[in-house]
């Protein structure tokens, strides 16, 4: 005898409401607990309903997102700065430096938690994988 596992398609997942959730740091089940344990450490679980959230495997995916849109916006803002501060390229080159600093550190926390609520929506890594109580007899 043995357990049958199969995905539960019952419940729906919106992925609209759960990237919206995720992008405020919030849990994308409940939309009330938290996701984070300080600045990116995901917790084991919400706060408020309980969602294991150790399925989730951001990795270097939050990073790469914001590396890419840091970068396009510092980019296109260079030559705004240069021609406003054509005398002083260093001024452009710290001022353009800060902002990319703010920016990722602005971005990379939602951006973790839209991954963590995508992986959640999708049903991937094991969010929606439950064990079912039904026996199975071969
Ligand atoms: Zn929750």
């Amino acid at each position: 005898m043995s357990l049958k596992v199969g995905r539960d398609v019952s419940n729906a997942r919106d992925l609209r409401v759960s990237l919206k959730r995720g992008a405020q740091c919030k849990c994308p089940q409940c939309g009330e607990g938290r996701v984070f344990h300080g600045y990116l450490k995901v917790r084991q679980s919400c706060s408020e309903c309980g969602l294991d959230l150790t399925p989730q495997r951001a990795d270097d995916g939050p990073a790469y997102v914001v590396i890419l849109l840091v970068g396009h916006l510092v980019g296109f803002t260079l030559p705004i700065f240069f021609e406003a501060m054509r005398d002083d390229p260093l001024l452009v080159a710290c001022s353009l430096s800060g902002l990319a600093v703010v920016l990722s550190l602005a971005l990379l926390r939602p951006v973790k938690g839209m991954f963590v609520a995508f992986q959640w929506a999708k049903e991937m890594n094991g969010f929606g994988w439950r064990p079912s109580a039904q026996p199975v007899t071969a």
